[in-house]
């Protein structure tokens, strides 16, 4: 960990913002860390062009709906959103609504015949198209190619944590997933535009950096010359004032010896692993065409932890995929059992049109996709009841992102969420926080006293510039 330095800072690219025009943009944003990444890189265009952000689409100029299909009630929640809007273009014409998300790609002509009352589709980080509706941009567009996703504290929750695209679209075609046909190929971003997004949000403030990818570990393959997440990793470890870094989502199939043994070596990069697994059985792994067993999955778990012990692992299974015996779930849950991971990502198999396994028959009942759902819930929930006991009495540290309720919220290095009371104010610092009360799902703690200087607080870097 790098944490406290104070360090010089030098400053971002600034794009000259707009004088602020009246205009209120609001944006809905479902799905992954990737739509959450885009729908802050147009707040931040947005922010960027004059535009003010509302919390309540009713004093909205601009509605931007960012879409999600990965599951039919994502799905189903965007067209319940977009059906409501309805009313409000009927009360202001003048209101312009827009689509983007995975919902867009290769089906604006039906969604054109469905939802009339949008103004503009686009792709999924194709924003040159907002400029349709946002003419402001078009003057701009020099100075926005600069912009990174989150250029502006205010385009994020806190300031204090950033997401960051490296890597679009999949070259993996599993047999459940919509995302490639919505997504496309792989396309990795150039790493020196990487290293300079990370600059200039560390110069902003953030602390903590998370690299996003539907297959993040897959990075580099496809530039010109090659290069890989590790190679990445070690770039980004070095720029000053970074005290956090993660990664996510990886194929196991891509989680390397050399992406391992980096991620041990390298002070920044959170002892966090996420790692779907999707099933824990070989003959629905291969059904679901992951391209790997549940011993190669088993494998990179345990060599990451022989490397890095104090690692968290978190993992995603799908329950209920077609065919799915009891004997085939059970082995699934026979390895959660046996790998003990510290967060599950759970959802029940639903058949998304496009893809391979909808010409299946979806035949476990919903009843029963449920029974093996909770069956996991319930098997997690003890498992991480009894690992969290352990850290009773603890010392952690903890990027404090968030207060609610008279106290402070953040997270471990492993990513486990910590709440705390305390009288200073420690928004976006690292405070050592001493464990007294633990769940299964969080960890309560109080500042811990050190017995040195008194204080365990790591002073804030200084933005300055
Ligand atoms: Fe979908 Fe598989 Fe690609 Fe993940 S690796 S995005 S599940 S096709």
């Amino acid at each position: 960990m790098n944490g406290s330095r104070t360090i010089p800072l030098r400053p971002a690219a600034s794009p000259a913002r707009l004088p602020l025009n009246g205009k209120h943009f609001y944006i809905w944003t479902i799905g992954c860390q990737m739509n959450a990444a885009d729908s802050a890189k147009i707040a931040a265009m947005l922010l960027e062009a004059g535009y003010q952000q509302t919390a309540s689409e009713s004093a909205a100029d601009l509605v931007v709906l960012n879409s999600c299909v990965v599951r039919q009630a994502a799905e189903d929640k965007v067209a319940g959103r977009l059906s409501s809007l309805i009313r409000l273009k009927r009360q202001r014409p003048d209101v312009s609504i827009v689509l983007t998300g995975c919902m867009v790609t290769k089906q604006q002509e039906r969604l054109r015949e469905q939802f009339p009352h949008v103004d503009l589709f686009f792709d999924p980080s194709d924003f040159d198209k907002l400029e349709r509706v946002v003419p402001e941009l078009g003057a701009m567009k020099d100075d926005l190619a600069e912009l990174p996703h989150y250029y502006l504290p205010e385009a994020s929750t806190s300031g204090v944590t950033a997401f960051i695209p490296i890597i679009y679209g999949c070259n993996f075609l599993c047999s459940y997933c919509i995302v490639p046909y919505r997504r496309g190929k792989e396309r990795s971003r150039p790493m020196s535009d990487i290293v300079r997004e990370v600059e200039q949000v560390v110069a902003k403030g953030v602390r903590e950096v998370t690299l996003l990818g539907q297959t993040v570990n897959a990075y580099g393959h496809d530039l010109e010359p090659t290069t890989n997440l590790a190679k990445l990793l070690t770039a980004i470890d070095a720029i000053p004032g970074l005290d956090r870094l993660r990664f996510l989502t990886s194929h196991p199939k891509y989680m390397s010896d050399e992406i391992i043994d980096t991620m041990a070596a390298l002070p920044s990069v959170c002892e966090h692993m996420n790692l779907p697994v999707q099933a824990g059985d070989n003959e629905v792994l291969r059904r679901m065409r992951r391209t790997y067993s549940r011993d190669d999955w088993k494998d990179r778990i345990a060599y990451t932890r022989q490397q890095m012990p104090d690692v968290t692992v978190a993992t995603d299974i799908i329950v209920g995929f077609p065919g799915e015996t009891d004997a085939q779930f059970q082995r699934t849950h026979d390895l959660l059992a046996e790998v003990g991971c510290d967060k599950v990502h759970l959802a029940m198999y639903s058949p998304r049109p496009g893809t391979l396994s909808v010409r299946w028959e979806d035949d476990i009942p919903h009843e029963e996709k449920q029974r093996r759902h909770q069956a996991l819930e319930q098997l997690q929930e003890q498992l991480c009841t009894e690992r969290n006991a352990r850290r009773l009495g603890d010392r952690v540290e903890v990027l404090v992102d968030d207060q609610a309720r008279g106290r402070w919220s953040g997270r471990t290095r492993g990513n486990t969420l910590v709440h705390f009371a305390d009288d200073r104010n420690v928004m976006g610092q690292l405070v050592d926080v001493s464990i007294t009360r633990t769940s299964p799902w969080f960890l309560i703690g109080e500042p811990a006293v050190d017995p040195h200087s008194g204080g365990a607080i790591s002073p804030q870097i200084s933005n300055d510039l």
